[in-house]
């Protein structure tokens, strides 16, 4: 087994509310500047920067992770991993296909970027990206599944969109093998008064919109290889693993 540190859950410039710092070359090298061992793209609903992430990953010597922070029916956010970018932009695209049309207003949000592996813009996301899609909670995981993927709850510990702040429990029904808490939680606290985390791997991801915010590695998982295949078979509870 090796210890991973990780940060799964990072946006980037398409996301409405990411820095346009946070572009894939920037987020590689400071992930590697820190430490991390493997590193996730989770874009609000969209999995458009992805492909650059991965690239820029592979040219450094860090494994990048392509995923997407949904935004349930519920108006929970929800971690969703995959193993390859082609799974990511299926699941991209079924996401799509069940999301409201809203335009995006750009003097709100600002611009949500797409960009190559160079950090050039490619394109820019017309549809505001932040609004809940027509997914239930309770079927994200097995939808995750169903791209070879894997979920957990975001920030499952703040006050608005998250699966406490919505549901107030993690139901049972939705089947997370682990759930993401931030990264100043405390986590003896959240153990005793929700029973249902006792089962599930803790996460403590940064969820950094702006390069600065992305923080020194405290968190690991020991995997049997450091491979986004091993990540998700962890996460999926299909291999029994230490964590800290
Ligand atoms: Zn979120
Ligand atoms: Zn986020």
């Amino acid at each position: 087994m090796k210890r991973v540190y990780y940060d799964l859950h990072l946006h980037s410039c398409l996301s409405p509310c990411g820095s346009h710092d946070m572009t894939p070359n920037n987020i590689v090298n400071m992930a590697k500047l820190l430490g991390y061992d493997m590193i996730a793209l989770t874009d609000h609903n969209s999995c458009l920067n992805c492909q650059a992430a991965v690239t820029v990953g592979k040219r450094n010597g860090l494994v990048v992770v392509p995923g997407m922070e949904l935004c349930t029916a519920e108006d929970a956010h929800t971690i969703c991993l995959f193993q390859t970018v082609a799974d990511a932009m299926e699941f991209h695209q079924y996401v799509k296909e069940h999301s409201p049309v809203m335009n995006n207003n750009k003097g709100t949000f600002g611009s949500q970027i797409i960009m190559n592996d160079l950090d050039e813009p490619i394109g820019e996301e017309t549809h505001l990206l932040i609004n809940a899609a027509n997914i239930g909670i309770d079927d994200v995981v097995e939808l995750a599944n169903q791209y070879h993927g894997a979920a957990f709850p975001a920030h499952i510990d703040r006050s608005a969109y998250s699966v406490f702040s919505t549901l107030g429990a993690i139901p049972p029904e939705t089947n997370f093998k682990a759930a993401e808490i931030t990264p100043y939680a405390d986590a003896g606290d959240l153990l005793r008064e929700h029973s249902e985390l006792r089962d599930k791997i803790l996460l403590r991801n940064s969820d950094a919109h702006y390069l600065e915010h992305m923080r020194e590695p405290n968190a690991w998982l020991a995997l049997p290889e450091c491979t986004p295949e091993c990540l998700i078979a962890a996460l999926n509870g299909e291999i029994d693993i230490t964590w800290k």
